[in-house]
């Protein structure tokens, strides 16, 4: 099996040690057919600026025909509601080639939203039920109402959810999800009900250096130990089709 696209990698336009051609030069040595290049949005602790999703688009363009590996650009959209809302527009989302959806830390979130979502997952290090149902809702919303194409780290800064249910709707809207390179919060009975969905996972490094595209040897370990069927790993030996 072999894996052949990285979608979640960053770079010096927010807090990544590499750049964009540094990762596309290691993407293309590993022999990966395609990298994405997903930057925090606009909410997130660090961040991109208004103006940088074109000036990306620039940068690939400049060097895509330098390179045996296709390009695309992507965003890592926060997720910064309970109501499911994201911290970019629907309409630059239509531009990208991928939009990777994460739930994380520190992110700016508006005040109220910050009690009723954030704060709970960061105190309680065992959620309640009710706050596992909410952040489960959070996620569906937000699959619903905007455009997604991956579910970054499910389960990661304590936002604990039911990935079974999330998988479901995922398996019908054609939305993978991520074992992610740097975090993988998956227990046994996650990953067995998520498998019986019909869901398909996606192999990405979540890497901030270039030395780190296409690595995650955790993903590797968990699809031996659950015998995860191959076809339902969306970049091993294929390439996925994102939304
Ligand atoms: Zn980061
Ligand atoms: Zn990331």
């Amino acid at each position: 099996m072999r894996l052949l696209g990285d979608y979640h990698t960053h770079t010096t336009y927010t807090h990544g040690k590499s750049t964009i051609e540094e990762n596309v030069k290691q993407a293309e040595n590993l022999g990966l057919k395609e990298i994405a290049i997903t930057e925090h949005s606009y909410l997130g602790y660090n961040h991109i600026r208004r103006g940088d999703l074109q000036k990306m688009r620039t940068d690939i363009e400049s060097i895509k025909d330098n390179y045996n590996v296709k390009i695309l650009l992507g965003i890592e959209a926060n997720l910064i509601s309970l109501d499911g809302d994201i911290d970019i527009s629907d309409e630059e989302l239509k531009d990208l080639d991928v939009v990777v959806l994460g739930f994380h830390k520190l992110t700016k979130l508006k005040l109220s939203q910050f009690f009723k979502f954030a704060l709970p997952n960061l105190l309680r290090k065992k959620p309640t039920k009710k706050q596992i149902e909410r952040n489960t809702k959070a996620y569906l919303n937000a699959i619903e109402k905007h455009r997604v194409s991956i579910i970054a780290h499910l389960g990661y800064a304590g936002c604990k959810v039911d990935c079974v249910s999330i998988a479901k709707e995922c398996a019908k809207r054609n939305i993978y999800i991520e074992f992610n390179g740097k975090r993988i919060n998956f227990s046994k009975e996650d990953i067995e009900g998520m498998i019986k969905t019909g869901v398909k996972f996606i192999i990405n490094s979540d890497a901030h250096h270039y030395l780190n595209v296409g690595k995650n040897h955790r993903a590797f370990n968990l699809i031996e130990k659950y015998n995860i069927p191959l076809e339902q790993v969306a970049n091993l030996d294929n390439l996925p089709k994102f939304n």
